[in-house]
């Protein structure tokens, strides 16, 4: 049995690996979250590579460090670039509106920035980063996109962050708005899931 522990102190992205790992039924391959087997969970880390790789790799080395050596790391780098806003925020999105900004607050400072941007240049996509840490160090990168548009206001109850502002291409309702199994289909973990998973299979 491989045991691979999410680098994240998000419970909504361990919340989507899980449901994730369950989709995709790995044989042999367990997840855990840094919460379940470190006291005290995930290691802060100051998120300032200036890359999604980067970042992936200052939260998995950090974590890699606290957990046995026999262990599998995973670390999720993701965020959100509007065409409108030259790719802004990118690797800044969880700090969008500041240092300790809420995603509430995030999602405000880019609903304002996007006053007035008509709907066909609301262009933007989500990046999903994964960097997977061997137990002899090697490591390995899945990442992808998912495009589609920022809706001119919030609408919707589910998921986390940008998600009520984000409508994925093909699709008239917000990721907040669709069920969990439809946004993983779609979404840029999703899809960096499914190239990790091939990895394994
Ligand atoms: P990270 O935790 O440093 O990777 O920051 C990710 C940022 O992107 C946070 O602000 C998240 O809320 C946002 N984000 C990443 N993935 C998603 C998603 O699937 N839906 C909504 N927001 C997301």
């Amino acid at each position: 049995m491989k045991t691979i522990v999410i680098a994240t102190g998000n419970a909504h992205k361990v919340e989507e690996f899980n449901r994730l790992a369950e989709v995709f039924s790995l044989p042999g391959i367990r997840f855990v979250s840094a919460k379940d087997i470190l006291e005290g969970g995930m290691p802060h880390v100051v998120e300032d590579s200036g890359t999604f790789l980067g970042n992936a790799r200052l939260k998995a080395l950090a974590l890699k460090k606290c957990v046995p050596a026999d262990l599998f790391v995973l670390a999720d780098d993701s965020g959100l670039c509007v065409d409108a806003l030259g790719g802004a925020p990118g690797v800044e999105t969880a700090y969008y509106a500041g240092p300790k900004a809420t995603a509430e607050e995030n999602r405000a400072k880019l609903l304002a920035a996007l006053d007035g941007v008509p709907v066909e240049q609301r262009g933007a996509h989500f990046v999903c980063l994964l960097l997977l840490i061997s137990p002899d160090g090697t490591e390995s990168v899945f990442d992808a996109r998912c495009h589609g548009s920022i809706a001119t206001r919030e609408s919707g109850n589910g998921g986390f962050g940008y998600d009520p502002i984000f409508i994925p291409q093909g699709f008239s309702q917000t990721f907040a708005e669709l069920d969990g199994k439809t946004k993983d289909r779609l979404s840029h973990r999703g899809n960096a899931f499914a190239a990790l998973a091939k990895f394994f299979a």
